[in-house]
């Protein structure tokens, strides 16, 4: 049996819909994102290196409060997710053979701030986005909200993406070279 994957071109045309998850602050996983640096408002050199440069993994994950977290009490096996049934972060044996917790806490109520606040903005997204689609369709003049304007102009400076700093400068050094032969 084929899976029928596709959406009908009219919906698929004129309807954006936010991501179908419970939980944005983790998307379901367990694990509170912090793509968008919501995270950084409560701990502000999370991830971050000394320089404040984002580092995506260098600090212990944050555990969700959320029941992504918790796995399926129901399932014999009560190892799968990251809290145990009282709430506690679970522990596995560090490279050293300690305990060491899977990752850290943050209050619930900071968590659910950054749940509301993400699900709010897919929310308003989705709205303006929808509005546009539907203009377009109808052939009405519409503004391109300034975010899709911002990620167009930042788009133009793609080319940048892959010139590395080492090429450059090894580059450059050639050229300098060649100026001084
Ligand atoms: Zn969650």
């Amino acid at each position: 049996m084929t899976v029928n994957y596709r959406r009908t071109s009219l919906d698929r045309d004129t309807t954006f819909y936010i991501p179908k998850v419970e939980c944005f602050a983790c998307n379901d996983s367990g694990i509170v994102t912090n793509g968008d640096n919501a995270i950084n408002r409560f701990i502000p050199d999370y991830d971050r290196d000394r320089n404040g440069k984002i580092n995506g993994g260098q600090d212990l994950a944050i555990i969700c409060h959320c029941k992504a977290a918790y796995g399926n009490s129901d399932e014999e096996n009560e190892s799968h997710g990251y809290r145990d049934s009282l709430g506690n972060i679970r522990t596995t044996d560090s490279i050293r053979g300690e305990p060491q917790a899977l990752g850290i806490s943050l209050e619930k109520e900071k968590i659910r701030l950054i749940h509301t606040e993400r699900k709010a903005s897919w929310e308003k997204t989705a709205k303006d986005i929808n509005e546009t689609r539907q203009k377009i369709a109808k052939g009405e003049k519409y503004e391109t909200p300034y975010y899709i304007q911002v990620v167009k102009e930042e788009l133009t400076k793609v080319g940048d993406m892959f010139s590395f700093p080492t090429e450059k400068a090894i580059v450059e050094s050639m050229s300098d070279k060649q100026e001084g032969l």
